[in-house]
């Protein structure tokens, strides 16, 4: 028998960790007051780096490692708002290889440390637009391998199945009165999860449709209706960690997706505590904003008369970011409104 290479083992050690892992669960929220329509929650805060950037990371070591672009000695740079990151060093440890997060000098510091948990460094900017530059340059120097989510999100993963995102939730569905969801919504950060479902959908010809929920401040839904817009004038003034963005990336997929609701910051954030709260356990902010996209479908099928389920995502757990959005001086400084959302939302969830 030939040794195994390193490159064989590193791919066995990706394959075994996604082999001791279970799949995430799908949970579904009692709607009270609204007879005929279910709601559900893919809970991807339950992968082994607490967020849905793990699939997103796996995808990325594989595609670099099968592609000979990750060797026994690459250094790993991303550019990323932290939850890649985290789950990208936990990859980089698995491997032993060392990795550099370029992060925006305003990420939580409780992602942070999460990064160096794993073993990784961080390599903070102040200017937000100026990561994927400086990823590019700390790759040239170090001659590492610069990982790049917002390019490679969509081709990387496996979207006609290997168990993806899509796959998994129209498996859980599969007993469910109403087993093909009406709406699949989910956020955009590199695009990468719309791309997934929304190729899925299709090439299973599936009834279901997709939409995109999206910040206010973000470009992505400005594009959606006019595709001669790729970049916003100033940066994305965005607070919710994870998505929106101020430039459309390369991973966006408008073509696969039925339909884009802007969410302003302040509904994101009430949806946000409102979930918590009735749940019993704290969610990340774009899951919120995920939540108020579906509290306007949830309104406007039970106007028209309308039965179904509706799927979205809880992508990370709020325990990320005690430092900013369940933190009181944070809100105090923010100074958003994010009570009338919050009500609003209490009265279809209790
Ligand atoms: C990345 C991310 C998203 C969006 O997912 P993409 O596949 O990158 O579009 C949503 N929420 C959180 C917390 C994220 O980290």
């Amino acid at each position: 028998m030939t040794r195994e290479t390193w490159l064989n083992r590193a791919i066995r050690l990706i394959e075994a960790d996604y082999n001791r892992s279970s799949d995430t669960h799908l949970i579904r929220v009692p709607l009270p007051h609204c007879r005929g329509i279910e709601l559900y929650l893919k809970d991807e805060s339950s992968h082994p780096t607490g967020s849905l950037k793990h699939r997103l990371a796996r995808s990325l070591f594989l595609y670099g490692l099968c592609n000979g672009w990750i060797g026994k000695d690459t250094t790993l740079i991303e550019a990323s708002s932290g939850s890649t990151a985290v789950s990208e060093a936990y990859f980089a440890k698995l491997l032993d290889l060392p990795f550099i997060a370029v992060v925006p000098a305003s990420t939580a510091e409780a992602k942070l440390e999460q990064i160096r948990f794993y073993g990784g460094q961080i390599h903070p900017v102040e200017d937000p637009g100026m990561v994927y530059a400086e990823s590019e340059r700390l790759a040239g120097e170090t001659g590492g391998h610069y990982l790049d989510q917002f390019t490679y999100a969509e081709r990387a993963t496996d979207w006609r199945g290997n168990n993806n995102i899509a796959q998994s939730i129209f498996s859980q569905m599969s007993e469910e009165d109403h087993p093909d969801p009406a709406w699949i919504v989910c956020g955009a950060g590199t695009g990468g999860t719309s791309a997934t479902l929304g190729r899925y959908i299709r090439y299973q010809r599936r009834p279901t449709q997709l939409c995109v929920a999206d910040p206010a401040g973000s470009v992505f839904h400005r594009h959606y209706a006019d595709r001669t817009v790729e970049t916003l004038e100033g940066r994305c003034e965005c607070r919710i960690e994870g998505i929106g963005r101020a430039r459309v990336e390369p991973s966006f997929e408008p073509g696969v997706i039925d339909r884009m609701i802007a969410v302003q910051d302040a509904d994101s954030i009430g949806a946000m505590f409102a979930l918590s709260k009735t749940l019993g356990r704290k969610v990340g902010g774009s899951t919120g904003t995920n939540l108020f996209a579906c509290l306007q479908l949830i309104e406007e099928m039970a106007s028209a008369g309308q039965t179904g389920s509706i799927v979205t995502l809880l992508c990370d757990d709020g325990a990320r970011y005690a430092s900013t959005y369940y933190s009181e001086e944070w809100l105090a400084e923010w100074g958003g409104n994010w009570r009338p959302a919050y009500e609003r939302m209490l009265e279809i969830l209790e």
